[in-house]
């Protein structure tokens, strides 16, 4: 028969795992003999090269590499085309499983067929079912899909006694994601109390902080700033990393920089490395403390923290963990191993197997004890709701059904009103959505359902909506009419682009969009001080403008702004194109926000558009009279400028820039950026000729 294992496919870095003949899950080397294997594709050879080999190419600058798809899993927008081949997030990791499952057939020297994969627990539906269908099409049947931290509980959980009861908090600090659990293990179970993360924090964020602190001081003692070329940041940020790595080690790392002709030795302490993350470690504990409160408990009632991902390995985690849970976090498992090893473990339940049938008739004299079998219950980090019309018929409202963090499978049953018209409206519409706001947009619309078939006795009837997770967090929609018991008919329906009208009050009759045209030209400051965090943030901004555009009627471009004026992408209505613009955006030098003002300006000149200018920027400009001569001229023009600051922007200066009070506005962190340009295109998709922001 086949043989099953557990999988890890990580952002970073994949890890293979099955259990052995002992019952104890363990590691399975790659073809290299490495227990890890990049999740990184290399296209420039045939067939193209997975892992350690592809991760060399991408270092040596080669540009034929997919890596870091993982986060994109189950986006329709995120397409790499390589020799003329297109390929989603899900086909990528195809290639990644397929080669996984390989090395792990050759090292086994059986065919393995079965595997469970582990997902981050803030993957939503879509997500879910793109891991499915990534492994089927690398020809592996998907047993079961289980939250990471899960898998965390699991492969530590294996070295406790038959009589434990504990709650533990999993601090899962990767490469380039922060997760946070809380779960109670039992001799029954491993069930999830709490999650939450922040998909954008990981050891990146760390390597950027040393990288731009060696490069400012590269760029003060030779004229030469590494951050305006990209293969001198490129060697930056390996050697950062690399810094940052001796610091988990030693109290001081020294670091060698040729970048170019010029040749620099500077040396980095522990003190100084953990003095400018600290905010950084800030955002992890915030996070930790709301899982915390989700779980109702704080850190005296937590019997141990696991933690997982190699930035734990990080002496300012362990320190801060110690600190306060009044205990040193548990050791013992290897933290870049632990999720496949859980992984393992759940693939040995799912295949029925007992320790008893793993066990060799010859263990005879063996005095540990095999391990207990466990169970999962597992929970998803996001609540499920259907688009409902509040009971006073005001607005749309966002109705949660099945709230998050309760353990999965979970079924929940609504029942609506829904009017029949006098027995013409025989079809129900049903958004369903993903997200804990009372704002339908600010949630994710899963998807659209609509059920035939309504026997219209009177004005309204009541149906009964049933949604569900299934045991892999992958959702079930099915409705039925509650005087006839009736269960109605469903089909899928496309989402519509023009989401927008969930924002004003209830459709009475067909109202449609005005049609009017809307033009709005994004620019954004990629001046150096934005390098790292505020850039990604200002693309998450960005993307989430686009994700609230109304395309049918809109069309938006992307300036970048720093020494240089670059038009990433003509105003347009092509979202793909955006995006990879967005993705594009790079951050060097000062801030010629006067420049990219005119450029603006000409991408908009004599048409019958509603036109807006957003800008988002972190400091104050270089020419900024002349940058308020443009504003003036663009609003003369009848552009509304939108102004928006973080950082060391001016508050006083974006007052002057923008067209209005309510369209300048100062935002503090990443999560109010993103909000912010969110509602900033409702407004804009909305309609209204003058901005009315709300939220300050
Ligand atoms: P993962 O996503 O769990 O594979 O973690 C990868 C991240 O762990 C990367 O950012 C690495 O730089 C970081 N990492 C690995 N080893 C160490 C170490 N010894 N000290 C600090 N960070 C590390």
């Amino acid at each position: 028969m086949a043989a099953f294992v557990g999988i890890d496919l990580g952002t970073t870095n994949s890890v293979v795992a099955r259990r052995n003949a002992y019952g104890r899950p363990e590691v399975i080397a790659n073809r290299e003999g490495a227990n890890i294997t990049p999740s990184v594709i290399y296209f420039g050879v045939d067939p193209p090269a997975v892992g350690q080999e592809a991760k060399e190419w991408a270092r040596l600058g080669d540009s034929e590499i997919a890596s870091f798809f993982k986060p994109h899993m189950g986006s329709p927008l995120y397409q790499l085309e390589f020799k003329g081949q297109s390929y989603s997030a899900a086909d990528l990791s195809a290639i990644v499983l397929r080669r996984l499952k390989e090395d792990a057939e050759a090292a086994m020297g059986e065919e393995v067929d079965r595997a469970v994969i582990t997902v981050p627990a803030y993957f939503g539906d879509a997500q879910r079912k793109a891991t499915i269908a990534a492994g089927e099409a690398a020809g592996l049947r998907v047993m079961r899909i289980i939250n990471e931290p899960t898998a965390a509980s699991l492969a530590y959980g294996l070295n406790r006694s038959a009589d434990v009861d504990e709650t533990v908090l999993i601090y899962d600090l990767g490469g380039g994601t922060f997760d946070v659990t809380v779960a109670r293990i039992t001799p029954e179970d491993v069930a999830v109390l709490a999650t939450a993360g922040d998909h954008d924090l990981g050891g990146k964020n760390w390597d950027d902080r040393i990288a731009t602190y060696f490069a400012e001081k590269f760029a003060e003692e030779t004229g030469f700033d590494p951050l305006d070329d990209p293969v001198a940041l490129n060697e930056v940020l390996v050697r950062s990393e690399q810094a940052k790595w001796t610091l988990s080690e030693r109290t001081t790392a020294r670091v060698t920089l040729q970048l170019g002709s010029e040749r620099r030795t500077f040396e980095i302490t522990r003190d100084e490395f953990e003095g400018m993350t600290a905010p950084l470690m800030d955002r992890t504990r915030r996070l930790t403390e709301e899982a915390l409160g989700e779980a109702g408990l704080d850190w005296l009632r937590l019997d141990g923290v696991l933690l997982v991902g190699g930035s734990t390995r990080m002496p300012m985690v362990r320190s801060y963990v110690a600190h306060m849970a009044g205990k040193p976090p548990r050791t013992g498992v290897n933290v870049d191993e632990v999720v496949a090893l859980g992984a393992a473990v759940q693939a040995a339940t799912e295949a029925g197997e007992t320790i008893g049938d793993a066990l060799p008739k010859f263990t005879l004299g063996m005095t540990a004890a095999p391990p207990p079998a466990r169970k999962v219950i597992d929970v998803m980090s996001h609540s499920l709701g259907v688009v409902a019309v509040s009971a006073d018929g005001s607005e749309y409202v966002n109705d949660v059904v099945v709230r998050r963090n309760v353990p999965i499978p979970a079924e929940a049953v609504r029942t609506y009103m829904h009017e029949t018209h006098g027995g013409m409206n025989t079809k129900l519409e049903v958004y369903l959505t993903q997200g804990e706001s009372a704002a339908p947009l600010d949630c994710t619309i899963l998807g659209k359902y609509a059920f035939h078939g309504i026997a219209a006795t009177d004005a309204e009837v009541a149906v009964d909506v049933g949604l569900s997770y299934d045991a892999d967090g992958v959702v079930q929609v099915h409705a039925s009419q509650r005087d006839t018991g009736h269960r109605l008919e469903m089909s899928v329906e496309p989402v519509p682009d023009d989401l927008s009208w969930l924002a004003g009050p209830p459709r009475t009759a067909a109202e449609g969009s005005t049609g009017e045209k809307v033009r709005v030209m994004l620019l954004i400051d990629g001046s150096s001080s934005m390098m790292g965090e505020p850039l990604a943030e200002a693309q998450q901004a960005a993307r989430e403008f686009l994700e609230r555009c109304d395309f049918t009627s809109m069309e938006v471009g992307l300036i970048s702004f720093a020494t240089n004026v670059a038009l990433m992408a003509p105003a347009t209505n092509n979202v793909r194109r955006l995006h990879a613009a967005i993705h594009r955006l790079d951050a060097e030098g000062s801030t010629n926000l006067s420049d990219a003002l005119e450029l603006a300006r000409g991408e908009m000149v004599a048409d019958d558009a509603r036109r807006y200018i957003v800008v988002l920027t972190d400091g104050y400009p270089d020419a900024a009279k002349s940058a308020l001569e443009q504003a003036e001229a663009a609003k003369g023009q009848g552009i509304e400028i939108v102004a928006i600051g973080m950082g060391d922007a001016d508050r006083d200066y974006l007052d002057s820039l923008a067209s209005s009070e309510a369209a300048s506005i100062f935002v503090q962190g990443g999560g109010e950026l993103v909000r912010t340009f969110g509602h900033i295109a409702r407004v804009i998709a909305e309609g209204g000729r003058s901005l009315r922001i709300m939220s300050r």
